[in-house]
């Protein structure tokens, strides 16, 4: 494609996006596509002749479109924000513009020293501990997909810590224990998985009546592995668990983990991005303790998938359990240490530039727009719950100090599950569900970029006026 092709058709693909997000109000926000039915639309062969991109696009509205649930849309409160904004797309595109290979400093230092830079300005805008900046001595951040590979990746360092890199010679051959609560997400017990340490080795620690874990039940835990024989050495901690947003005390956990010598790291996907307003940090207390820490921009924070925000205190014991060097990637710079290589950071090798999204995003809205969202969100959700509560046919369920309400029909779970059934099939809103001490419960995530105090008001009048025939 040459590039005056490429400018007409990206000006009429930047003209339809533009479109979409006008419009993405309009649609069934749950897609009613049954399984197979887009696969069946497509052609079962690649066409042999090449098309204009023009061409596609009335193809995305065909055959894309009705298998799209519009996790864009204003009315999207299902599972946890997902955010996109028009900074984010527009850094994403600059950034598949230029096309870069990130994988190491030399193949393209812009790419290593934006995003060093970029995760250096958000420890200040969440007030996180200043041994995790790029330009402190010992830490570091980075930009991983997703924080299901942070939790990874801070479970390979310490691994490689508690076993002083034995295992990645050898394979693991200590009884190695870690911990997580039973509230924690599912990613956890896939990253024990893939790090080899079999599941049977991770405990699912007790939580206490708010969803948070019981530092006296860890402590007893790792105290019966320890007589046991095993190596307790990780403990995962969250700052807002997926089901209820619950939030794990962090300082008791972190003086546990001391106290037995475990590396604490603490998943903050969904909620970390509440730490921009000074008035929400009390929920990171304690992170000045954790040896890592993970929060997803791409769910609150304004910004597109992929984006999540990863720091260690010693990004020594990450780059020692990550790094292998083949001839072929030897230069003068990694060889000299002047520089950071991020792909000892990762599993992958290669990297996009997605710094450059996340300097668009802050650049656009500065910290006070994007404190404005998260402000506005919590405010809304507070509002909802008050509404919930007013209510005598509704309960909640669970604390809801910020974006999260969790909720249920006082009548029972038979009838939420068929409130929530009802409410996505008018195809005005979208919400999902959980269960919390055994019961079937309504999770209101507020928190798209769309969203507006109205959409959260209608969206209560629609449950409200459901809740009637449930
Ligand atoms: N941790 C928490 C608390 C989450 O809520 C989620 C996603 O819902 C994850 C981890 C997984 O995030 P990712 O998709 O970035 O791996």
């Amino acid at each position: 494609m040459l590039p005056d092709d490429f400018r007409a058709a990206g000006h009429k693909v930047i003209d339809w996006v533009a479109d979409y997000h006008a419009h993405v109000e309009d649609f069934r926000v749950l897609s009613q596509v049954k399984p197979g039915e887009i696969c069946d639309g497509l052609p079962d062969s690649p066409p042999q002749q090449g098309d204009s991109v023009t061409n596609i696009l009335p193809d995305i509205e065909r055959h894309v479109l009705p298998g799209i649930t519009h996790w864009q849309s204003p009315n999207f409160y299902a599972y946890f924000p997902s955010n996109n904004s028009g900074p984010s797309i527009l850094g994403d595109l600059v950034s598949s513009g230029l096309g870069v290979q990130g994988m190491l400093w030399a193949t393209s230092p812009a790419c290593t020293e934006v995003e060093m830079k970029m995760l250096d300005w958000l420890v200040q805008m969440l007030g996180l501990p200043e041994h995790f900046l790029n330009s402190s001595k010992h830490g570091g951040g980075v930009i991983q997909d997703s924080a299901s590979s942070a939790t990874l990746c801070a479970l390979l360092a310490a691994r490689e810590q508690a076993t002083n890199g034995q295992t990645n010679e050898e394979g693991c051959r200590l009884p190695l224990v870690c911990y997580t609560s039973n509230q924690a997400h599912s990613h956890v017990e896939k990253d024990v998985k893939v790090a080899g340490l079999g599941r049977k080795n991770l405990r699912l620690i007790d939580v206490d009546q708010e969803f948070a874990m019981r530092p006296e039940a860890l402590e007893r835990q790792i105290v019966e592995d320890k007589a046991a024989g095993k190596i307790p050495f990780f403990v995962c901690a969250t700052i807002g668990t997926t089901s209820s947003l619950a939030i794990d005390p962090i300082p008791e956990i972190a003086a546990i983990c001391k106290r037995h010598g475990l590396w604490l790291h603490v998943d903050a996907a969904m909620a970390g991005t509440a730490a921009l307003c000074p008035e929400f940090r009390w929920t990171h207390n304690g992170v000045e303790l954790a040896d890592s820490y993970a929060f997803n921009p791409h769910k609150w924070m304004y910004t597109n998938f992929d984006c999540t925000a990863f720091w260690v205190k010693d990004r020594h014991a990450l780059i020692n359990s990550l790094s292998v060097v083949p001839e072929y990637l030897r230069n003068q710079a990694s060889e000299q240490g002047e520089v950071f290589d991020y792909r000892d950071w990762h599993v992958p090798l290669g990297r996009r530039f997605r710094a450059l999204k996340l300097w668009f995003v802050i650049r656009h809205y500065g910290v006070e727009g994007l404190q404005h969202h998260v402000r506005q969100n919590v405010a809304w959700a507070q509002e909802f719950a008050a509404w919930v509560k007013a209510d005598s046919r509704f309960e909640l369920v669970a604390p809801h100090p910020l974006s999260l309400v969790c909720f249920r029909l006082k009548s029972g779970d038979a009838a939420s599950e068929q409130l929530l059934k009802r409410a996505n099939e008018s195809g005005k809103i979208f919400i999902s569900h959980t269960k919390l001490d055994g019961k079937y419960v309504l999770r209101f995530s507020i928190g798209q970029a769309k969203t507006e105090r109205h959409h959260v008001e209608a969206a209560w009048k629609l449950i409200s006026d459901l809740a009637d025939r449930s």
